[in-house]
């Protein structure tokens, strides 16, 4: 038997909405490499997935020492404007959030990204109305990904209760994220392993065009 639909489903954005890991990755790359720690878009993503920019910054000045005040918003606004140019769904992501809002199910997006790039990829993927009033970035709380904040106020914000959401993730600390909020969590193996998933008890699935069964909904 499929599961009972949710309550609410709470997406990640990089990796499960918009294809943009290996767009970000490639900036964050050329830009730690000018700053003297030679590293590959590979490298970065290793490094760096599903990191929060702020916790990003004292791994990267311990490798090339203090960074200017404004060194994250000046990378944040670049990286939102080369996605905003750039950035295509995840492949089966658009058709995934369709059958999810036909059902009439309420959606939240939770994003370790900062505010403007954020609402930079949902503008360009055409998904900014789905996810109005609904779209929080770790600006929004007190805590980044892997705390629960996220999660908890995407939930709140579709008067959903956490236990009774699906949270849709692509990276390990999205998905403790979601657990750690209470929720079930789906793990999208196109970046992470799923035993990584399975091991947190997460449950893995490797294509977005498998989410609307996985929820117990026809595709749209
Ligand atoms: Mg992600």
């Amino acid at each position: 038997m499929p599961p009972l639909p949710p309550a609410a489903v709470l997406f990640d954005c990089d990796g499960v909405l918009a294809d943009s890991e290996g767009l970000v990755n490639r900036l964050v790359a050329a830009e730690l490499t000018a700053r003297g720690w030679r590293l590959s878009a590979e490298q970065a993503r290793e490094t760096f997935l599903g990191m929060a920019l702020p916790d990003m910054l004292p791994v990267i000045e311990a490798r090339v020492g203090c960074l200017p005040a404004d060194w994250a918003l000046v990378l944040s606004d670049r990286i939102g404007q080369a996605l905003l140019a750039e950035v295509q769904p995840v492949p089966g992501a658009m058709a995934a959030v369709r059958a999810v809002v036909a059902a009439g199910i309420p959606v939240a997006v939770a994003s370790n990204s900062a505010r403007a790039e954020l609402a930079a990829k949902l503008a360009r993927l055409g998904l900014a109305e789905p996810f109005a009033g609904r779209a929080f970035s770790f600006e929004d709380v007190r805590r980044p990904k892997p705390a629960p904040d996220l999660y908890l106020a995407a939930a709140r914000a579709c008067g959903a209760d956490p236990a009774q959401c699906v949270v849709v993730e692509d990276s390990l600390l999205g998905a403790e994220a979601g657990m750690a909020a209470g929720c079930r969590v789906l793990g999208l193996t196109l970046e992470t392993d799923a035993r990584v998933f399975e091991a947190i008890g997460a449950l893995p699935f490797a294509a977005m065009a498998a989410l609307p069964g996985l929820l117990g909904l026809a595709a749209a």
